[in-house]
């Protein structure tokens, strides 16, 4: 007995990201009928003002499940490089806005900001953080986190994927995401494992 056995299978995820969607589709596809935000006829975004990933992640859970009524799916992510104390961390997406400003910055204007900050640091070290939460109307929450190492790079390689990507070594790979084929930066990177981890949780419930 496990708690999916007595669950609707439809799984509102909080995001309209087609390749978060893929990859939540990839995974959780088994147990859930993923279905995207515009799916589910919401418009809404709630403000990501917590200070965690794990905050951020329930905030916008909780939210798609209020507003569908429905179990609903969010990720959080980012990432923290060492020798700026974690930065660009929750802020990633918003990392070259000024402060007060809401929108999200350009993949390339956030790039631009990190590699001026890392300019004759010798420390590269990094880490892409994930935080994953699903939220029932009823308030039952099921999170769970995962993380992939790598370094930064002082010049961009690569032209897949998206943000901070073609900064992003995987020394095991001796690529960066960009570089990496979608298939094995889904099987890898810290949302996969994030998602994994959640899955572990849910068939273990
Ligand atoms: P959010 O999780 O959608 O709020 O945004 C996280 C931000 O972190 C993105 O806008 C990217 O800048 C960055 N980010 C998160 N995951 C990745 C990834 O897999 N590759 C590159 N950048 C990422």
């Amino acid at each position: 007995m496990n708690i999916l056995n007595n669950m609707e299978k439809i799984l509102v995820v909080a995001s309209n990201n087609k390749n978060k969607i893929r990859e939540i589709k990839q995974i959780l596809g088994d147990i859930f009928t993923p279905v995207s935000l515009s799916e589910a006829g919401i418009t809404s975004d709630p403000e990501e003002t917590g200070k965690t990933f794990l905050e951020n992640a329930v905030i916008k859970a909780k939210a798609a499940a209020e507003a569908s009524g429905k179990a609903a799916i969010a990720d959080d992510s980012g990432l923290c490089v060492f020798a700026l104390d974690g930065e660009p961390g929750v802020y990633s997406a918003r990392y070259a806005c000024k402060d007060g400003e809401h929108e999200n910055a350009s993949d390339e204007k956030n790039n631009e900001k990190l590699i001026r900050k890392m300019e004759g640091v010798a420390d590269r070290r990094a880490v892409f953080r994930s935080a994953v939460a699903i939220v029932w109307p009823d308030g039952k929450t099921v999170t769970a986190e995962g993380e992939c190492p790598g370094v930064i790079t002082h010049t961009p390689r690569g032209s897949n994927g998206f943000g901070y990507d073609p900064y992003f070594l995987v020394e095991e790979y001796g690529k960066t995401f960009a570089e990496l084929d979608g298939s094995v930066k889904n099987v890898i990177s810290h949302r996969a494992h994030a998602l994994a981890a959640l899955k572990k949780k849910l068939t273990e419930l």
